[in-house]
């Protein structure tokens, strides 16, 4: 393979992408049309826009949840758009970090087992769990708390448990929908930095939804929607 070759498989490219979801007997929702992007590795993108203006589709257009209805996703060289779901689960298992609004742990492991237990799901040896944990919830700054449950941690703790729990398998993107939903600026503006420090040190890309402003220090690139298409 050439090194033309290399870099052209290191991209996510949605082609001519529309999803519409069709109720039945109410008229066809139009989420997304027409979306075109080329969308580099080692980048941290926003995608931004009104509530309803297609950002989650989208998201779960690229990562394998959702499926367009015309067009295609290629991830890194791979036709994610046409995989049957199980192809689909096992990819993103490997390759693909979530981070959503409402941090979603599980309520009765301690921050360490939350993120551990992605890795028990990939059937890494538990020497090189540990390891990975640690390092995941260091990357984080929440070493110290590794026994803490998710009640005991405030919102951003929480949410940095998330963050590292989607880094254990060291995922090649990170989907981020609304990540700072729940929390005050000041704690929002630490999880954009910590984004923007992890893109550095992990060397993914980071696919990021939000609508906000504060955001825009922090990112490298911003695509903005608009009923379901980009506008410049
Ligand atoms: P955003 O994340 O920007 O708020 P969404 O992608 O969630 O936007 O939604 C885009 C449009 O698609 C909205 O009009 C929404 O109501 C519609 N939509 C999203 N998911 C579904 C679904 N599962 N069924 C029907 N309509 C949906
Ligand atoms: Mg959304």
């Amino acid at each position: 393979m050439s090194m033309s070759d290399n870099t052209q498989s290191k991209i996510i490219q949605v082609e001519q992408v529309s999803r519409v979801y069709q109720l039945q007997s109410f008229a066809p929702v139009h989420a997304l049309s027409d979306i075109n992007l080329t969308l580099q590795d080692g980048i941290f993108y926003a995608f931004k826009g009104r509530s309803g203006s297609g950002k989650t589709t989208l998201l779960n257009c690229i990562s394998t949840l959702d499926k367009p209805t015309e067009g295609t996703v290629t991830v890194f060289g791979e036709s994610v758009s046409q995989f049957d779901l199980e192809t689909a689960t096992n990819w993103r298992r490997l390759h693909v970090g979530f981070i959503f609004q409402t941090f979603g742990l599980t309520p009765t492991l301690s921050a360490y087992e939350n993120v551990e237990i992605m890795l028990r799901l990939n059937n890494v040896h538990p020497d090189e769990r540990h390891e990975r944990v640690v390092e995941c919830l260091d990357m984080v700054g929440l070493k110290q708390r590794a026994n803490h449950r998710p009640h005991e941690l405030s919102g951003g703790q929480q949410q940095r448990v998330a963050i590292a729990r989607s880094l254990a398998n060291k995922p090649s993107i990170l989907i981020a929908d609304e990540p700072t939903g729940e929390l005050d600026s000041k704690t929002a503006c630490d999880i954009f930095a910590l984004f923007k420090s992890i893109v550095q040190i992990e060397g993914l890309t980071i696919l990021m939804a939000t609508h906000d402003p504060l955001a825009d220090d922090y990112v490298d690139q911003i695509i903005n929607l608009k009923d379901g298409r980009i506008i410049e």
